[in-house]
């Protein structure tokens, strides 16, 4: 099938709620992928920050061979061994007692949200429901996690949205200390905001949100969908601040592109999700927890978080140096392989000059380039997607 007629069909057959880039990817290893002309890529947009490992790495694929050998699909109905050996691991490696599996991220916050109204009412009172969340933040797309979502855009023409919900400018300790009540049963903040332009909070942000969370008994729910398993170099990015959420949300990475979400949080909060209260058909089958098993496994033995938060030192003093040299660049920030360039143009034409020059990147809003490299990278790799990118932002230069 040659490119043209599948990108036709492409067109004919989906829902049109797709931009894509007008290539048909067909194979990957490592930090590269091939499309079907031939043409290699380096891959520094690991799906959306989902490829942690690198493509078709060896033990994510020996750990699909043989489940999907063993054991698919059972329902929740019955224990598992390997949904019961990814939720260990992630106790103990995080702060959280226990672990609620989905299949995505705004699945993950749904059970989050859920869990804070159920915990609100039933430990506080009745009409302790709502959730403060922030503005340019990004949680999923759902009816409820795109009412949380703190960006206009995503909530268009989907209106009337979720009751309960209130947003207050990112970074602001002190508007999110006025906007906290009697009502409110939830804090809910990215550690990073990814799609919202990665904005990297002031270092005393999570610290106070936990002190506001503390002395008001709301929940703080943090959610690391993007940041977790290792993207900012530590395991989870709340290791950065150090302080604990009562709640935290992954998805992405955690089977490094294999479809799962988890919910974590401290065995007091879990105990209101009584049998019964929630539950989802998919959630944590054995096939997708023996994948995130082998996934984070690996990350955490390979000492992986480490690698990258090298990895991401040497990017960004690449960047810095690269911004100095009349490209437009605004600003370089991130932590870790979650990088942001900020532009004084609009970022689309440079994500195209870059594919063009055989390297994919992303965007997190209008103006904003992001990095979410394999956290696998390695230093040639840096230094081939830094000379791509020099090229691209001064040919696209105002
Ligand atoms: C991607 C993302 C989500 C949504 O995840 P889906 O799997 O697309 O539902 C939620 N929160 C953050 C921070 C994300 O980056």
């Amino acid at each position: 099938m040659d490119t043209k007629t599948l990108l036709e069909w492409s067109a004919r057959y989906h829902t049109p709620n797709y931009g894509r880039t007008p290539i048909c990817l067909v194979r990957g290893d490592g930090v590269r992928v091939w499309d079907s002309d031939g043409r290699e890529y380096l891959d520094f947009a690991a799906g959306i920050a989902v490829v942690a490992l690198g493509h078709c790495h060896p033990r994510v694929t020996g750990a699909i061979r043989e489940v999907a050998a063993t054991l698919l699909h059972v329902s929740n109905l019955y224990h598992t061994a390997p949904q019961i050996h990814l939720a260990k691991l992630l106790v103990e490696h995080s702060f959280a007692d226990r672990v609620f599996f989905c299949n995505s991220g705004a699945e993950a916050n749904e059970a989050a949200l859920k869990l804070a109204r159920k915990y609100g009412k039933e430990r506080y009172a009745s009409d302790r429901y709502e959730v403060i969340a922030t503005r340019n933040s990004f949680h999923g797309r759902t009816l409820a996690t795109v009412t949380a979502t703190g960006q206009e855009k995503y909530q268009h023409g989907f209106e009337p949205l979720m009751p309960g919900f209130k947003h207050v400018p990112y970074n602001d300790l002190r508007a999110m200390e006025r906007a906290i009540d009697g009502r409110t049963a939830a804090v809910l903040v990215e550690a990073i905001q990814g799609e919202g332009g990665v904005n990297v909070p002031d270092d005393d942000y999570l610290p106070g949100l936990r002190k506001l969370c503390d002395e008001s008994g709301a929940l703080l729910i943090l959610d690391e969908v993007q940041t977790g398993v290792g993207r900012t170099g530590r395991l989870w990015a709340y290791e950065h601040a150090g302080v604990e959420p009562d709640v935290m949300t992954l998805a992405k990475a955690l089977a490094n592109g294999v479809p799962i979400g988890a919910m974590l949080c401290r065995a007091d909060v879990a105990s209101v999700l009584t049998p019964g209260t929630h539950a989802s058909t998919f959630g944590g089958t054995p096939f997708v927890t023996s994948v995130a098993l082998a996934t984070l496994t690996t990350v955490i033995s390979e000492r992986i978080p480490e690698h990258a938060a090298r990895m991401g030192r040497e990017l960004m003093d690449g960047l810095r140096a690269l911004a100095a040299d009349g490209t437009g660049v605004r600003q370089v920030r991130g932590k870790g392989l979650l990088i942001g360039i900020d532009l004084d143009r609009a970022a689309g034409p440079v994500v195209e000059a870059c594919r063009e020059a055989g390297l994919l990147v992303l965007t997190a809003g209008d103006r904003v380039l992001r990095l979410t490299p394999p956290l696998i990278v390695q230093p040639d790799d840096c230094r081939r997607a830094l000379d791509v990118l020099r090229a691209a932002l001064r040919a696209t230069a105002r």
